[in-house]
């Protein structure tokens, strides 16, 4: 029984989840009673006008931020809850984030970015040990997203579709179950977006990685397994079948 479960269960959800935020005197809702999940391997998209609580939602799904109403469930088990410790631990073992400003730290190369979150999760002493390991293991995401000839370059130095590869490889070196993409694409151009995409589609089906990406840009959507829509606060479907044959939606 506990192993159908496990089948059926989705990994991560959203359990009607609300947030408001005070601007001024008025408290202003922005989710309304979110219910969202996705399946252990899916890609879904959530598309919404700019406003719409798109980046709210996500930081709540990846514990950045907390609901005042509602759950976030991993696995079936609250997460949400958790104390601050169990919290920063599931967010550097469990979620990877992507950001529409890729957030790299200016002053490290690009290597040094991408060991990052392995640094924080052993301790200097741990880090020490485990120098040649977490620095094989960022060299080896890099090459995956295409990135070994820019290793000891600063951010400044690379482009923009270059910056997006460098901030994946940083939010995959801890082999997360759950990657977290907000706006991936909205500061590149179509071509330069659409090898993000790529990148993004060729992680979920060959290392069956679980991406929740959200996007205000209905083409970005469309790419991923299954598209929900963000409208005044509350998820709904985006009024279309979207098939989750890969074979298919490589050529759709
Ligand atoms: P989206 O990502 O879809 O553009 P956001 O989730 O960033 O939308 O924001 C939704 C609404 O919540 C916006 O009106 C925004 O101004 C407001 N908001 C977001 N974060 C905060 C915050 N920390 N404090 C106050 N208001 C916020
Ligand atoms: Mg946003």
């Amino acid at each position: 029984m506990a192993e159908i479960l496990k089948m059926t269960q989705p990994l991560i959800t959203a359990e009607a989840v609300s947030r408001s935020y005070l601007k001024g005197q008025h408290q202003v809702p922005v989710l309304r009673g979110v219910c969202l999940a996705a399946a252990r391997g899916e890609f879904v998209s959530v598309i919404g006008q700019s406003g719409s609580g798109k980046s709210t939602l996500l930081h709540i799904m990846g514990l950045l931020d907390s609901p005042d109403v509602g759950e976030v469930l991993l696995a079936g088990s609250r997460i949400d809850n958790l104390n601050r410790a169990a919290r920063d631990q599931l967010r550097n073992h469990v979620f990877g984030f992507i950001f529409q400003f890729y957030h790299l730290l200016p002053e490290l190369s690009l290597l040094e970015n991408v060991m990052t979150p392995l640094m924080i999760r052993h301790s200097i002493f741990g880090f020490l040990k485990r120098r040649r390991e977490i620095r094989d293991a960022a060299l080896s995401i890099l090459q995956q997203v295409g990135l070994e000839h820019r290793l000891k370059h600063r951010p400044s130095e690379l482009s923009g579709g270059e910056m997006q590869r460098g901030a994946i490889a940083r939010a995959l070196v801890g082999q997360p179950e759950i990657l977290l993409a907000d706006e991936p694409t909205g500061n590149l151009d179509a071509d330069t977006g659409a090898g993000i995409m790529e990148l993004l589609n060729r992680l979920n089906q060959d290392q069956g990685l679980t991406i929740i990406m959200v996007t205000h840009d209905n083409a970005i959507a469309s790419q991923a397994h299954r598209t929900v829509q963000l409208v005044q606060g509350r998820i709904q479907a985006a009024g279309r079948e979207i098939t989750t044959d890969p074979q298919q939606r490589r050529t759709a």
